[in-house]
């Protein structure tokens, strides 16, 4: 952990190497940890709704629900660790259209299609280089998106920092989209021979929202589950191998 003063109130913001960005825990100001100039982009905030023990409550009926999952998960699980993390994350609003020719092979004989995928997105890219969070399984609710305000984060909650510009943010954002898009033509066409993308992008917004990481055990074995501080929901849950017929 490195240490820079917070350029407003003077306080001292721990920062890890290849952060970028960092927040003020004592005033919410946001620097660029480099140049420790103010960010001038547009910080948003989405606020956790949810208790530690109301949180134990939505994992447990998560566990109860579903076929999938052993009779007894919700009985016998212990939760071991529970932590609401406010995550980093550059939304990048940007229009794609992508315009393609391939051959649609299922006829004979084949036939050369051509075709033009346009979207409008609101991309999500993840503000860090290492983290299991799932990403593309997560749908931001962005009803929920507020100015950025420290005094709204919980005490007890961790608030990581950017380690991503908002350059390379769009750079991502426009190679996820491009695959996204080549999977939809391969709905329409066996072989890819032409395929160009051209983005529009507006200004992308560096937002933090909450998402809980819970690690339980069941049976002797780890798993987590991250949980969408907003809305309450499952993002996504391990679940443990039934052990059919062993008792
Ligand atoms: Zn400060």
């Amino acid at each position: 952990m490195q240490e820079i003063r917070c350029s407003t109130c003077g306080a001292p913001i721990k920062f890890s190497p290849g952060e970028i960005v960092a927040t003020c825990a004592y005033c919410g100001f946001t620097q660029v940890i480099e140049t420790g100039k103010a960010f001038i982009f547009e910080h948003s905030l989405i606020v956790n709704e949810y208790k530690p023990d109301q949180v134990d409550d939505l994992i447990r009926n998560w566990m109860r629900s579903g076929f999938l999952k052993p009779g007894d998960m919700a009985r016998t699980s212990k939760i071991l660790e529970k932590t609401l993390l406010y995550l980093p994350f550059w939304l990048v609003p940007i229009t794609a259209t992508t315009s393609y020719k391939g051959v649609f092979e299922r006829l004979t004989p084949p036939v050369v299609k051509e075709g033009k995928i346009e979207k409008k997105y609101n991309w999500l890219i993840l503000a860090r280089k290492a983290t299991d969070f799932p990403t593309r399984e997560y749908d931001v609710p962005l009803e929920g998106k507020v100015p950025y305000d420290f005094k709204k984060i919980e005490g007890f909650a961790k608030v990581l920092n950017s380690e991503i510009e908002k350059e390379e943010a769009l750079g991502r954002a426009q190679q996820q989209i491009e695959e996204s898009h080549r999977f939809l033509i391969k709905q329409d066409v066996d072989r890819v021979i032409e395929m160009k993308t051209e983005f529009d992008a507006g200004d992308a917004v560096y937002l933090h929202a909450p998402a809980w990481l819970i690690v339980y055990e069941y049976k002797g074995g780890r798993y987590n589950i991250w949980l969408d501080g907003a809305t309450g929901t499952i993002i996504k849950g391990d679940i443990p191998a039934a052990t059919f017929g062993l008792i």
